[in-house]
């Protein structure tokens, strides 16, 4: 089957019933598609394969038609899933799931005996409909069915992930976040480099994130609470809305004038009128109810040509944001007092930087693709 032809990189596959959203979640995710704009989307009748490279992150995702069955002879089940990192499965959660718990049970037996090194992550997706109750509800459901299911089938070594997601709202890359986390074999040193930072600077809380996707690839191993993640998840938005709006067009060039490589500086962003800042933060709610507070944004002038960002919210906390190296950005939240040690959080984003570029260095130098995930703690 052409369509199921090779390419060395790790696969991360999103399979499920018709309709369940898997297309809809590779282009919101990876091709920056408007959620609305799911709604006009055709159904796919064959296997959607894109390459995501970029520091650290380097795969390939198959969005599969939910009718094809890979485990028929047909095709070379074999060669599809030895290379599979993550299988995720996507569910309906706003419709009748028993015949998707019964394609999940058969695709993740079946897959196993292929691949024992899959991570196997199930999407209860579409939530933005459902109440808190109803979601914990289906989740404690879902998860008791299939264990009982691989248990009667005598398979419950098979470890499965569950996750509530929508493409409304910050579940759906948080979720990537976690799954794309565990297939990055840097991850421990990411973390330990991320501790010794916040540790030495101050900063509470300090997130790794691809400003492309608004997946963080490693976070410090203070526990994550959903609204730091969400966030600093929205500064990359305002970061980028800023950017093109006032933004230079040409990308290529190499002088980064300030920002997200051209974030406005804080003149530029009081002139916004209501109505614009309005627009910027529609879709960006915990932001925007932030932003409404907030007593200021400002750019911070650095040694260096890479972009920085702050935002100062009324809580007496800020959101400092620095370039790495693009797409990279580190984001971290630490309380206003702190960052008057701003010397020394450059300094030592300096030292973090380099030893992150070492890392990556190292790896691109020493790197096969492994398709072993990266263990878990
Ligand atoms: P696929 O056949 O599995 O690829 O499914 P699609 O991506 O084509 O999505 C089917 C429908 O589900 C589309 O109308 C999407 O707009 C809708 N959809 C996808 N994700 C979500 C979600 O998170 N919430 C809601 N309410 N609808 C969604």
């Amino acid at each position: 089957m052409d369509d199921t032809s090779s390419s060395d990189k790790p696969r991360i596959v999103l399979m499920g019933l018709p309709r369940s959203g898997k297309s809809s979640i590779q282009r919101v995710v990876f091709g920056k598609m408007p959620p609305n704009d799911t709604l006009y989307l055709e159904s796919t009748t064959k296997i959607q394969k894109e390459d995501i490279t970029r520091s650290f992150i380097d795969f390939q995702i198959w969005d599969t038609p939910g009718q094809i069955n890979f485990f028929d002879p047909a095709y070379d089940s074999l060669d599809i899933f030895s290379s599979v990192g993550a299988l995720i499965f996507v569910i309906d959660a706003q419709d009748d799931y028993s015949d998707a718990l019964n394609r999940l049970f058969y695709t993740v037996a079946s897959a196993y005996k292929i691949n024992p090194n899959i991570t196997f992550e199930v999407l209860l997706h579409k939530v933005d409909g459902l109440s808190d109750d109803y979601k914990i509800d289906t989740q404690r459901d879902v998860q008791q069915r299939m264990s009982d299911a691989l248990q009667d089938a005598e398979c419950d070594y098979i470890h499965l992930t569950y996750y509530l997601t929508s493409i409304y709202d910050h579940s759906i890359y948080e979720a990537f976040s976690k799954i794309i986390q565990k297939l990055i074999r840097e991850l421990p040193t990411l973390e330990n480099l991320l501790n010794v930072l916040c540790s030495n600077s101050g900063i509470d809380k300090a997130y790794l994130f691809d400003s492309l996707t608004k997946i963080y690839i490693a976070t410090d191993s203070s526990p994550v609470d959903m609204q730091s993640y969400e966030l600093c998840s929205d500064m990359i938005d305002v970061a980028i809305d800023i950017e093109t709006i006032y933004g230079m067009t040409d990308r290529t060039q190499t002088s980064t004038p300030n920002g997200l490589r051209t974030l406005t500086d804080e003149a530029e962003l009081n002139q916004l009128s209501p109505t614009d800042s309005n627009e910027l933060e529609a879709s960006h709610s915990t932001l925007a109810e932030t932003m409404k507070q907030k007593s200021s944004t400002s750019n911070i002038p650095s040694n260096e040509s890479e972009a920085s960002s702050l935002i100062r919210l009324d809580n007496g906390n800020a959101l400092y944001m620095r370039e790495v190296n693009d797409p990279l950005v580190l984001i971290c939240l630490l309380r206003q007092d702190n960052f008057e040690k701003h010397g020394l959080i450059d300094y030592n984003f300096q030292c973090f930087k380099e030893a992150i570029t070492d890392v990556f260095d190292f790896s691109k130098k020493h790197n096969t693709h492994n398709h072993t995930p990266a263990p878990t703690e």
